[in-house]
């Protein structure tokens, strides 16, 4: 599964009208001896997209967004080689128990090192699908993505960065796994993708995990848990707050709730040494909230008036 929401929000152009043409005066003839039946009144088809929207602009076409990619995972490699060298006593992934007042990580003991990280849109691009909802103004559907994964194994490409980060993991003797929200069902497949896009061999339950491997559906924790009994795992990469921990990402938590959590408890410690998170407008967790949410009331401006003094 790509993520819990879509946001592929393709605003369909107006309508093309059908407007017939008032015919040019005309001599009177006789009334044919039947009429011809009238065509079936049909509302003109809309419109498709004639453009990609912004948000994948941005993260499938542009330089900015490469650059983020780039930087993010040149961060997590050069934090890796630290971890390597002085071996930390604890994994970036929070132990069974923790809450957001108390959070609590993984012990590493002699355990061997392991970088952890999400598929879609944090390792690999799915240009492929993502095309197809662009150019046919569909939204994202579930039943749809499952085709995807089945098939699309070859219309990926990697996230700027993503192979030289997993090429320098493995060289520092680090363990690459892949945790995900593709299907199960679907291992050989994804697996697939995952090598055509460059990254290397992935084996599901030693290297790549999926959801339905265990009964937490779409949350992670129970998969990093499985992964932190057997890894010290020095850092994760995701683009959704869902790939570091399912506590960042609660059903109910407010916009602000969530924004004020990431940036002031002691998550804030973690990005950028530890987590390392990948730039998604696309779609996913990140994408909600009204006014209100967005748009604190003591920073609201107008434009003032002509003549109006400042
Ligand atoms: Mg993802």
């Amino acid at each position: 599964m790509r993520g819990k929401t879509s946001a592929s929000l393709l605003a369909f152009a107006a309508l093309g009208a059908c407007v017939p043409q008032a015919s040019p005066p005309q001599a009177a003839a006789p009334a044919p001896a039947a009429a011809p039946p009238s065509p079936a009144i049909m509302p003109p088809p809309p419109a498709l997209p004639t453009a990609p929207p912004p948000t994948m602009q941005y993260l499938y076409g542009s330089g900015e967004a490469a650059a983020l990619s780039i930087a993010a995972y040149r961060s997590l490699t050069d934090f890796a080689q630290t971890q390597v060298t002085k071996r930390p006593a604890d994994s970036v992934i929070l132990a069974e128990g923790s809450t957001l007042d108390a959070p609590r990580f993984e012990a590493c003991g002699n355990k061997p090192l392991a970088a952890v990280f999400d598929v879609d849109e944090t390792m690999i691009l799915n240009l492929g699908e993502e095309w197809h909802e662009a150019s046919s103004g569909r939204p994202y559907d579930g039943k749809v993505w499952d085709k995807w994964e089945k098939t699309g194994a070859d219309k990926v490409a990697p996230v700027p960065g993503a192979v030289a980060a997993v090429n320098a993991l493995r060289r520092m003797g680090v363990t690459v796994i892949f945790n995900t929200n593709r299907l199960a069902e679907n291992a050989a497949q994804t697996a697939a993708a995952i090598k055509f896009a460059g990254l290397g061999d992935a084996v599901h339950k030693e290297t790549l995990f999926l959801k339905g491997d265990d009964t937490m559906g779409s949350a992670k924790d129970g998969r990093r848990a499985v992964i932190a009994a057997k890894y010290c795992v020095i850092a994760m990469g995701g683009d959704q707050l869902g790939d570091f921990s399912d506590l960042l990402n609660q059903q109910g938590m407010s916009v602000k709730g969530r924004r004020d959590e990431v940036s002031s408890s002691w998550a804030s410690r973690l990005w950028g040494a530890g987590w390392f998170l990948l730039p998604n407008p696309v779609y996913g967790t990140g994408l909600k909230g009204g006014f209100d949410d967005v748009f604190p009331k003591d920073k609201r401006w107008s434009v003032p008036a002509e003549g109006a003094q400042p």
